[in-house]
């Protein structure tokens, strides 16, 4: 399972925008974009005007980022979105909202995509009942994340209990007694609240 191991908010400061990949930080002081919002290295505060390609590059470099997710997996996501019904950005979307670390983040079980990951690769997680470990799964309509009894009783999980803030996206709905979610409808691109023009992701592929 490859991932991006770097300094996390230098990405921040590439794409010039939070991406929110180090949960409660991002909404602090500490956060990097509100201290030092240019490029990272030696000439990254000059102006640098990008031409079109630069452009659809930084929008696809942006959503990967957004979702974790490296150059290959993202390539097979665009394939599958391409061979669905519908329009190829907004099937693109959907595949990366449906992601199982993504749904465990959305359903407000982790800070941070990253943490969402981690803790479905730690065997935290249940869908349907049956354990799975595995980030990059796809959840569908009607499956139920659950987090696995034996992990309920942890620290982390009974916090979660006490601090959970109940604002989840209306494809999800959560019962937080038990720790488990639901997929009540597949995600739109209205219920995609990042700042991705996904149009360009589509037309720097389709070159
Ligand atoms: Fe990005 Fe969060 Fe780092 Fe800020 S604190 S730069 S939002 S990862």
């Amino acid at each position: 399972m490859a991932r991006y191991t770097g300094a996390v908010c230098r990405l921040c400061r590439r794409e010039g925008m939070k991406l929110y990949l180090k949960g409660e930080r991002c909404y602090t002081d500490k956060c990097a974009i509100t201290k030092r919002n240019f490029a990272p290295g030696q000439h990254g505060q000059g102006r640098k005007k990008l031409s079109n390609y630069g452009v659809q590059l930084r929008e696809k470099q942006k959503a990967k980022r957004f979702y974790g997710v490296l150059e290959s997996q993202f390539r097979k996501y665009f394939d599958m979105a391409e061979k669905q019904a519908g329009i190829t950005g907004e099937n693109l979307l959907r595949i990366l909202e449906t992601r199982l670390d993504n749904t465990v983040y959305r359903l407000g079980f982790a800070s941070s995509r990253a943490q969402a990951r981690q803790l479905v690769a730690h065997g935290h997680f249940m869908v349907n009942g049956h354990k799975v470990d595995i980030p990059s799964y796809l959840v569908k309509l009607g499956d139920v994340v659950t987090v696995r009894e034996k992990s309920q009783n942890s620290p982390q999980f009974k916090e979660l209990k006490e601090s959970f803030k109940g604002t989840v996206p209306q494809w999800v709905t959560v019962d937080i007694e038990k720790l488990e979610g639901k997929i009540v409808s597949m995600p739109s691109r209205d219920d995609v609240d990042i700042p991705i023009a996904e149009n360009l992701i589509i037309e720097l592929y389709s070159k």
